[in-house]
């Protein structure tokens, strides 16, 4: 058993740095934070590609931030750095390669590693996203075409035609991105994007307009046959096409194994129940970032969701420490 810490933070993501930083300038004096990744931000490392433009207001939420972290408009590149510096500055100890496999609700708490280590917290704070599981289509993708369908843009190239699914910010900006060097078709089940913010809807439909991004929208797909090594998708209105490629952007499902190992009560849409403070129904113990918004989370909700938590914390210790004292 390891030494006493007063946070343990799950997650080292937006939420889970900022909810440490935050930790730390409030002087609390022992915290730890666990990502199970070789670095910080991986879902930021994963689906982002080089170069994206990072929108502090994203999907058009326009967010006050509350906290001590400075965060604007910029690159992956830059909000990366940001990380970096914070991590830095504040000193803050990070257990790198480290997965949590559960959080034991007791006082103090018990944090296992799936490595079998086990830490001991006065309070722990779970923000570990929900993008370690991309969402997947219903119909099946066949294991032949393995090599051919992506959740993120890790092996895309050039001269292709490639098919990208979703309708939301990540797919439109994934079509934009790969439709310089490729011919792509952007496919959507509604018949119109609700879910763009504003700029990369004028993006979206200027490509559109000028041929740079073909639009098949209002139409399932139905399946998804191995044609010769080539994905064939079967659309619901009988069209029938071949790309080179295929990219999934719909989101990641929400981690309910990992939730419910904790002993979190769920609520509605499956989101663990939380007070105004983001405590969970265990006292002391709450969840940060996407897992509390699932879909319309961003990096700004997520840095004001770990100021209000810590502040809460602090608050709380400050009036035990009063009782004590009367
Ligand atoms: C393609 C794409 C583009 C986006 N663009 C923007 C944008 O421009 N602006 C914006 O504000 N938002 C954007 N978002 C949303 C933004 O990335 C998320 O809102 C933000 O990353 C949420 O932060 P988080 O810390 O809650 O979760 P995450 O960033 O998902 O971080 C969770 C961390 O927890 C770690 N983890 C998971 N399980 C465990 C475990 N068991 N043990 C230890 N560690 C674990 C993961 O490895 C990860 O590093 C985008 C999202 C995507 C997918």
């Amino acid at each position: 058993m390891n030494k006493m810490y007063d946070l343990a933070v799950i997650g080292g993501g937006p939420a889970g740095i900022a909810s440490a930083v935050e930790a730390s300038v409030l002087g609390l004096n022992d915290i730890v934070l666990f990502e199970k990744g070789s670095n910080h931000s991986t879902t930021i490392r994963a689906f982002y590609k080089d170069n994206k433009r990072v929108d502090k207001d994203w999907k058009g939420q326009k967010v006050t931030l509350e906290g001590n972290v400075h965060f604007m408009d910029g690159t992956k590149e830059s909000t990366l750095e940001l990380f970096d510096a914070l991590i830095a500055a504040h000193k803050i100890d990070v257990r790198f390669n480290t997965e949590i496999s559960s959080v034991i609700p007791s006082d103090p708490f018990e944090i296992h590693t799936a490595a079998t280590e086990t830490f001991k917290a006065r309070n722990a704070i779970i923000a570990i996203g929900y993008m370690s599981k991309p969402n997947k289509p219903d119909y099946a993708l066949p294991v032949t075409l393995r090599d051919r369908i992506h959740f993120n843009l890790d092996a895309f190239s050039s001269n292709e035609t490639v098919l990208v699914v979703g309708g939301g910010n990540s797919a439109a900006e994934y079509a934009h991105y790969l439709s310089d060097q490729n011919a792509v078709t952007l496919t959507y089940r509604r018949d119109r994007f609700t879910r763009l913010n504003p700029i990369n809807e004028s993006i979206i439909m200027h490509h559109a307009g000028i041929g740079k991004i073909r639009l098949k929208i209002g139409t399932d797909i139905t399946a998804l046959i191995d044609e010769g090594g080539k994905p064939r998708v079967n659309y619901a209105n009988g069209e029938s096409e071949i790309y080179d490629r295929i990219v999934y952007a719909l989101g990641g499902a929400a981690p309910l194994d990992f939730l419910k190992k904790c002993g979190i009560e769920l609520g509605e849409n499956n989101i663990a129940k939380h007070d105004e403070f983001y405590q969970t129904t265990t006292p002391k113990l709450y969840i940060a970032g996407d897992i509390i918004a699932k879909i319309g989370g961003s990096i700004a909700a997520s840095l004001n969701h770990a100021s209000k938590i810590v502040n809460h914390i602090k608050s709380r210790e400050k009036n035990t420490a009063t009782d004590k004292d009367d």
